[in-house]
């Protein structure tokens, strides 16, 4: 079957093109490099424009069913926890009017589930360059799938194979990208009884971003300089600096429960997890859960 578009890449941009263009009759094929999706540590706060359209397609409960957390308001705040900006949600016109936190991975599981027929998936498909015709018009790509080199026709080819975009590239489309002076370390908390809050914080080390996960986790990111983690081996000299970041709360002091299971630093090996718990004294004082104010939140968050 020749398919009408080609899709390189099925992240979220490349499975909503093919749910959109697949919901309008068109066939699409949509390739992707990874064998399994793999569960990354981004696009987990959704907009309420994001969610009204997953709830037009039909997405919404399915997701919902994974345990994404609706957040009602996103705040930036001030080490102490005290607020610098509140965006409130409720405020918003029409009926989305919250954020909805989900995994990535799951979001991408019930976009793939729920393709329309026309469109399909092919996994473990590396597009490796574009064909183009006599005019030089794109007609297609080319892709490494089992050891082979393939070629595939199709009037319309959509790059949504991430930033880097090779196929971007292999189109002559060039783009100027500045990078950030830092860098974020995300850390997956288990058992953390975060507010229902997208909180940033602005910390004297920079950004400190938590919002609620499902399965009772929290998403922490953390600033750090560009090179912080690079090139570490040792696993034993960097435990002190990844505890400093997720904090580490020193024994007994401030924590109403016993910690949960060991945080994963996304991008960082295993054996690099710091403990976390929630901010049981900073709750108490009516601060959002895990503020970095200098007790419990403080062993949680960086400052
Ligand atoms: C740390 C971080 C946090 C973020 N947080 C949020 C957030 O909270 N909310 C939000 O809305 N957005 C967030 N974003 C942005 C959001 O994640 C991206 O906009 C979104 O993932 C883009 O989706 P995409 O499908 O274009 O690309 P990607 O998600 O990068 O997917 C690209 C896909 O292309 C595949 N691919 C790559 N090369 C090839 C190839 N040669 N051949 C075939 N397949 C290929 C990859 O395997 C992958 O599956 C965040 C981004 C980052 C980095």
């Amino acid at each position: 079957m020749t398919p009408d578009v080609v899709v390189a890449g099925a992240g979220a941009g490349g499975l909503a093109c093919a749910r959109a263009l697949g919901a309008l009759g068109l066939r699409v094929l949509v390739l992707d490099r990874q064998r399994t999706p793999a569960s990354i540590a981004k696009g987990e706060i959704l907009q309420p424009e994001t969610v009204r359209i997953l709830d037009s397609w039909g997405l919404l409960d399915a997701l919902r069913a994974t345990g994404a957390r609706p957040v009602g308001r996103l705040a930036i705040r001030d080490p102490a926890g005290e607020p610098l900006l509140c965006l409130d949600y409720a405020g918003l016109p029409g009926a989305y009017r919250q954020i909805l936190c989900a995994d990535y991975g799951d979001l991408r599981r019930v976009l793939t589930d729920r393709l329309p027929p026309a469109a399909r998936i092919r996994w473990g498909a590396r597009v490796t360059g574009v064909l183009r015709d006599s005019d030089g018009r794109i007609g297609g790509v080319r892709f490494v799938a089992d050891g082979a080199e393939q070629e595939i026709h199709a009037p319309l080819v959509v790059a949504a194979d991430g930033m880097s975009s090779p196929l971007r590239r292999g189109a002559g489309i060039a783009v100027r990208r500045q990078e950030y002076p830092h860098g974020l370390v995300a850390f997956d908390v288990a058992g953390a009884d975060v507010a229902e809050e997208v909180s940033a914080y602005r910390t004297g080390r920079g950004l400190c971003l938590v919002y609620p996960l499902p399965g009772g986790r929290c998403r922490l990111y953390a600033q750090v300089t560009p090179d912080e983690f690079r090139g570490r081996v040792d696993l034993g000299a960097l435990r002190p600096a990844a505890r400093r970041r997720a904090g580490d709360p020193p024994a007994g002091r401030g924590a109403a429960r016993e910690p949960g299971p060991a945080p994963t630093a996304r991008g960082l090996p295993a054996a690099q997890r710091a403990p976390g718990r929630a901010g049981a004294r900073a709750r108490r004082r009516g601060r959002p859960r895990g503020a970095p104010d200098g007790g419990a939140g403080r062993q949680q968050l960086p400052r």
